[in-house]
């Protein structure tokens, strides 16, 4: 403060001499004199005594400077604790970006081939067990379904066997059944007679002749079956029982074989075929046809149905059904309108429309029996209009349970038109079996099918071993 007194006096001895410089002394002095003023106030400022104070403690001053790192320090400490913003750290990463390019740039590119050879090798192992894994799963995936092929093929064939056992076991019931009146009567009366184990003498040759003649299969049948067993006996081949139940069996067997081609076997696709049922009032032609008409729809064939008895209302509404039921168009005329042009029309039908099969029903009743065959061959010839070789099978119905009277109904159908084959129907219940043996060995019409129930399913095809083989296997259980 002295040493600025003494410039300002000298500045001011000065100005004396020179008024010019007086104004210099004076700003000077000014200029001092503020910043000295400054000085001071930034001084006043501070918290305790200043250094030139005569106050000045040097203890004091230490404890305030510690004071005020530790207020910093805690200072610092809050602002780490608190979460960085998004802002903040970008900041940090473009801040940190150089360092790390840094690091990287001092790397040894050796390490770095290293490092990705390794990355790479990496990668083809998981890829590869990738694959691997994949490869499993589609195996799996593949064994998976073979297995459940092979399940369900097993699953098919169990159910198929089971069905053909059904089958067979209802094909010989069926046959049981209708053979039962013909084991009481026929093979059932033999095996009563020959039961003691007699010899087989003239007596007992008298008894099997009078039990033949009296039976369901027919005299002449009857004739041929005594005159096969006489001319054993005569060469000494019927000394017993069993040697009597051979003969028969081997007889009736060549009787019925005859060949007998299913209806439906010679269909071809777009080819129709034509057949007409044929027979007396209720031996059950409409109800056969219903069943034809169904298993040949099983068989995947097209069928269509003429309703060729117009002569009953009820017949043609029966048909109706039966259409409706197996899913065949059905070609119906007017009410009493005549049957041959119904069946003209059905045929052209047929074969326009390109059916596989025409199934034609025909009346069963008119007012003589000769009026009923002049219709059935007015219709048979004009079918033969509407299609080249129409009706190409004719089936005679006949109701088994009527017996040998079938075999007589039968013949008056041979002479009025051409027969193919039989269905004998109503084997179930009261049947005579042993009427197709007459049938067979008589008319030498081979039976196609059995009827043995009325339902859809209850249609049969004749098989000439089984029947033979089911006649004797039910006495067989009689006896
Ligand atoms: P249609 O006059 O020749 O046409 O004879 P239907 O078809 O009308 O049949 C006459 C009756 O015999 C009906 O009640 C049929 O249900 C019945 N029927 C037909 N076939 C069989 C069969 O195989 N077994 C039995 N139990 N009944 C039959
Ligand atoms: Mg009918």
């Amino acid at each position: 403060m002295t040493h600025l007194m003494s410039t300002v006096d000298a500045a001011a001895t000065s100005a004396a001499a020179d008024p010019m410089w007086y104004a210099v002394a004076v700003i000077v002095v000014l200029a001092a004199a503020g910043i000295v003023l400054v000085f001071r106030r930034s001084g006043a400022e501070d918290d305790g005594p200043r250094y030139e104070d005569a106050a000045y403690d040097p203890a004091a001053a230490a404890e305030r400077a510690r004071a005020r790192s530790e207020a910093a320090a805690q200072e610092a400490a809050v602002e780490t604790t608190q979460a960085p913003s998004p802002a903040d750290e970008a900041v940090d990463a473009v801040a940190e970006e150089p360092k790390a390019e840094a690091v990287e740039e001092v790397i040894d590119p050796e390490v770095i081939a290293r490092e990705k050879a390794a990355l790479e090798a990496e990668r083809k192992e998981a890829f590869a067990a990738k694959k691997e894994a994949d490869r499993r799963a589609r195996e799996e995936r593949k064994a998976q379904r073979a297995l459940e092929a092979e399940q369900s093929a097993q699953r098919r064939a169990d159910e198929l066997e089971a069905q053909r056992a059904e089958f067979e076991a209802d094909r010989r019931a069926a046959y049981r059944i209708g053979l039962s009146k013909t084991r009481s009567g026929f093979l059932g009366k033999i095996g009563s007679l020959l039961s003691g184990g007699a010899a087989i003498d003239d007596a007992v040759m008298d008894d099997l002749e009078a039990i033949l003649f009296t039976s369901d299969i027919g005299a002449r049948t009857a004739d041929r079956l005594l005159e096969d067993l006489k001319q054993r006996r005569g060469s000494g081949r019927l000394k017993n029982a069993d040697a009597v139940f051979a003969a028969l069996r081997e007889e009736l067997a060549s009787i019925v074989n005859l060949p007998a081609p299913s209806l439906f076997d010679d269909l071809k696709a777009g080819e129709t075929k034509v057949v007409m049922l044929v027979g007396v009032n209720g031996v059950g032609k409409t109800t056969s046809m219903g069943k034809l008409a169904h298993r040949a729809k099983q068989g995947g064939h097209s069928v269509l149905l003429g309703a060729g008895d117009t002569f009953r209302a009820a017949a043609v509404d029966q048909l109706q059904v039966w259409a409706e039921r197996t899913d065949s168009p059905l070609v119906r005329g007017a009410d009493q309108a005549d049957p041959s042009s119904v069946l003209f029309e059905t045929v052209s039908r047929g074969v326009s429309d390109g059916f596989d099969l025409v199934l034609c029903d025909t009346a069963g009743r008119l007012h003589t029996r000769a009026e009923l065959m002049d219709e059935l061959k007015k219709m048979h010839r004009v079918m033969g209009k509407a299609h080249e070789g129409a009706p190409h099978q004719v089936i005679l119905v006949l109701d088994a349970t009527i017996g040998q009277n079938a075999i007589a109904q039968a013949r008056t159908f041979v002479d009025a038109i051409p027969l193919d084959g039989i269905i004998l129907t109503k084997l179930d219940g009261t049947a005579r079996g042993g009427v197709i043996a007459g049938i067979c060995d008589e008319l030498k019409l081979p039976v196609y099918y059995i009827g043995v129930g009325e339902a859809v399913e209850d249609l049969r095809a004749f098989d000439p071993d089984e029947f033979v083989a089911a006649l004797f296997e039910s006495f067989g259980e009689q006896t």
